[in-house]
């Protein structure tokens, strides 16, 4: 986790500053700016947003639908940015995308097709793994999706380029995570033998470990969650060790 990211959040049109995602942002440690943008003249959108940019220099910008549109139309320099299921098509004059982004979109998109978001990327030349698939509809409100938001923030920041190391990971880890929507895993309670399924949280790192309670027979745990290369994740649990 980098503490204290700065992020500029654009939202979509006619939403209103304070929504679920930049909430999710300050909520994990981020500085969130989120100006409100103007919903009937997109020129004014885009000069608030530059205004917002220019002044406080984020190290992210994350846009949201009409706002992913208004990220693309800014001067944002070499800074990354993240956008979920941009409206390019429908807003802007800039039909391309910079290396140093991730886009988010579902596939379940009602309102902008999934398909606008691949069709950036070939004509932008960018590899279609930038394309990360998350969340069942246009909103993008599920707590899978705002992980990957978050996520996509950090990795963007932490490189100065995305490598192709990074490339292969996020496309695994998130594909996976698409997978098993709630991205579960299970482990064997040594104690009762059940197995307990329990939620992963990809941004808590790739090696965790914390004492759970089996919710069968009660007794405590230590939970060791592997999360692998590929994307897998190996959980297991020994018993918390009695130190009376
Ligand atoms: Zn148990």
């Amino acid at each position: 986790m980098i503490s204290g990211m700065k992020i500029l959040f654009l939202h979509g049109w006619r939403s209103v500053p304070g929504g679920v995602k930049p909430t999710y942002l300050v909520e994990h440690g981020c500085s969130v700016m989120n100006p409100k943008l103007d919903d009937e003249d997109f020129e004014a959108a885009v000069q608030t947003a530059q205004r917002e940019f220019d002044l406080n220099r984020p190290d992210c910008v994350v846009g949201s639908s009409r706002g992913g549109a208004v990220a693309m139309n800014l001067d944002s320099r070499d800074t990354p940015l993240v956008l979920l299921c941009p409206a390019w098509k429908n807003w802007g004059t800039v039909k391309r995308l910079k290396p140093n982004s991730a886009i988010l979109h579902s596939r379940q998109d009602e309102v902008i097709p999934f398909e606008d978001s691949e069709d950036l990327l070939v004509r932008s030349k960018l590899p279609l793994e930038l394309l990360i698939e998350v969340g069942y509809e246009h909103r993008l409100a599920d707590e899978s999706s705002l992980a990957a938001m978050l996520w996509s923030c950090q990795q963007l920041v932490s490189k100065s380029s995305l490598s192709d190391d990074f490339l292969e990971v996020q496309t695994k880890q998130w594909n996976h995570h698409g997978e098993n929507m709630q991205g579960e895993s299970s482990y064997i309670c040594d104690a009762c033998g059940e197995e307990i399924v329990i939620p992963l949280d990809l941004t808590e790192g790739s090696s965790q470990k914390y004492v759970e309670d089996c919710p069968v027979c009660c007794r405590a745990n230590i939970i060791h969650v592997s999360i692998e290369e590929d994307g897998d994740a190996q959980v297991w649990a020994e018993p918390e060790q009695d130190h009376d």
